[in-house]
């Protein structure tokens, strides 16, 4: 009888294993045809100055409706497209269609927005990366000083070949760089003195503790003032309250992104969005 419940037991759990390994599967085979489907779209969030509340700055993030699968999360399906070496071209496609929208808000709107882009280590491995930004400046007449590019900091950690020197040549772009997710992968302030980063996104987890939290609020005030002392801006993301908002502010934080602003909108709910804000 115990000898059944084991199996029983071990059936279970690898009913379980399968249900993931095959979505899995489903979802690589799906997301293989995503692009040319034309399931795959880009969603901006705001960055606010947190001075003036002003926009300053988008976000794009990648969004996939699959009509069998819904709507997957970027959480799940990067990570997928990052081990079945789909990543290079997702991430072009996120990339031109960000270098499109921002051309043309700079032009309706304010020539000082800026765009800020996800970029995982894996996207360095081909090493054509860096030439392919150059060509898509000229092609889209950008200053590579208005492109920022956000790298979770938990990736440096993988062994992708020559993470430093492509870093190095990002910067040699004049591009922003910013190490997303700050304060949640195992050696944050190693890679602060390995690499040379611009700018610092603290961890919506931080961000969500700063009203409970007298610890939070001190580790996110000495987080900041360590980033200016190195000369980096630093950037809050997942602000959803007013009391977080003021914290930060307090804090002296640059920049604030998160649903107190706004959520991540198609473009042309960003474009309503500009139309309210006043430009010079
Ligand atoms: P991330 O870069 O850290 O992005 C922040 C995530 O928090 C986004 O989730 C955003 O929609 C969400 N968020 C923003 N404000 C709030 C808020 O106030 N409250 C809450 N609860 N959430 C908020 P999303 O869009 O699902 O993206 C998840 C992750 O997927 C991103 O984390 C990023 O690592 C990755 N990702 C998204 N788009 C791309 C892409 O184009 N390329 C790459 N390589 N990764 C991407
Ligand atoms: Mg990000
Ligand atoms: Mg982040
Ligand atoms: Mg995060």
């Amino acid at each position: 009888h115990a000898k059944e419940e084991k199996q029983g037991h071990f059936a279970f759990y690898t009913e379980g294993l399968l249900q993931k390994v095959s979505r899995r599967l489903e979802l690589e085979k799906q997301l293989r045809g995503a692009l040319e489907r034309n399931e795959l779209q880009v969603y901006y969030q705001p960055k606010v100055d947190a001075k003036t509340n002003g926009i300053v700055s988008f976000e794009a993030l990648i969004r996939w409706f699959n009509p069998e699968m819904g709507t997957v999360s970027p959480v799940e399906f990067i990570p997928i497209a990052e081990k079945a070496s789909l990543i290079q071209e997702i991430g072009f496609f996120v990339i031109t269609e960000a270098f499109e929208k921002l051309t043309q808000w700079q032009r309706k709107y304010s020539d000082e927005l800026s765009m800020a882009i996800n970029l995982s280590p894996v996207q360095f491995r081909s090493g054509e990366i860096v030439s392919a930004l150059e060509s898509l400046f000229l092609q889209y007449e950008l200053n590579s000083r208005s492109v920022e590019f956000e790298i979770t900091e938990g990736l440096l950690l993988s062994n992708y070949c020559n993470v430093e020197e492509e870093l190095k040549k990002l910067e040699s772009l004049g591009v922003t760089l910013t190490m997303d997710d700050f304060g949640t992968g195992y050696s944050s302030l190693s890679y602060l003195r390995q690499y040379k980063f611009d700018s610092l996104k603290i961890d919506r987890e931080f961000i969500m503790d700063l009203e409970a939290r007298e610890s939070a609020r001190k580790l996110v005030s000495a987080t900041i003032a360590m980033a200016h002392e190195l000369g980096m801006t630093v950037v809050a993301e997942g602000v959803e309250t007013e009391e977080q908002k003021s914290i930060l502010v307090a804090s002296k934080c640059n920049f604030l992104q998160g649903w107190l602003f706004s959520k991540p909108l198609p473009a042309a709910e960003i474009d309503s969005l500009l139309e309210k804000e006043s430009f010079k």
